[in-house]
């Protein structure tokens, strides 16, 4: 079963996460196969492709995000399988596998450019298009030697020179979510802050550590501001 792993790695009475029990059959959409980026921090900020294939989403961790400068070639780890269900989650995830905060950073369609896609896959050589809010025009997944392993191989996510293309770092352009118009991390989690992550944040150092600690300040100052306050005054747009 395609969903075997995305199961065996989460405990759906302790997660928000869909469990991809609802048939495929209910999400069928007419038209172009459904994409999606999910932004997460979690132990590490990256950024979910997942495109739909075969009633699954197939998915990649791309640590650095995608990059619309035709010259960035960004590491995309192949992970499990995630059901359509997943496509639209955004939210907090409390504790377990993935802890951390989902943003829904960018949804759409996408129209493979190759004739077979599962020989595409097969070669590890994928060219798409995608129709996107912020990723648009032609891309390429190509698999690569070294990294990785056969149960999480390594790709590299490249956009193809193009009208779509050009030397801007979408990440920082286009941080917010496309689901909740302008929500920044510290809305997502909201006033349900999970209490355990005072204690056990899902990074505690570094970079990532330092990012939740700020998302939690900014959580607990508009909780004691009130409902109506923003929980980020001071977005980055
Ligand atoms: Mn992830």
């Amino acid at each position: 079963m395609p969903l075997d792993e995305y199961r065996r790695k989460r405990d759906f009475t302790k997660t928000p996460e869909p469990s991809g029990d609802r048939p495929p059959a209910r999400r069928r959409r007419k038209g172009d196969p459904f994409f999606c980026v999910q932004k997460h921090l979690a132990s590490h900020l990256h950024y979910d492709l997942r495109l739909e294939h075969d009633g699954v989403l197939l998915s990649w961790a791309v640590p650095k995000g995608p990059s619309i400068d035709a010259r960035d070639r960004r590491l995309a780890m192949q992970t499990e399988d995630h059901p359509l269900d997943y496509g639209m989650f955004e939210g907090v995830i409390p504790e377990g596998y993935g802890a951390g905060i989902v943003m829904l950073w960018d949804y759409g369609t996408w129209t493979p450019e190759v004739a077979d896609v599962a020989a595409a896959l097969t070669k590890g050589d994928l060219k798409f298009r995608l129709d996107g809010y912020k990723l648009k025009g032609s891309w390429a997944l190509v698999r690569t030697r070294g990294y990785g392993g056969a149960s999480k191989p390594s790709w590299l996510l490249i956009k193809h020179r193009d009208e779509w293309s050009g030397p801007l770092d979408i990440t920082e352009f286009a941080p917010l979510s496309v689901k909740n118009p302008d929500a920044d991390f510290a809305d997502i989690v909201g006033a349900e802050a999970p209490e355990v992550w005072t204690r056990n944040p899902p990074a505690k150092t570094g970079e990532t550590g330092t990012l939740f600690q700020r998302i939690l300040a900014d959580v607990m100052k508009a909780k004691q501001a009130g409902p109506d306050t923003p929980a980020a005054p001071a977005k980055r747009r």
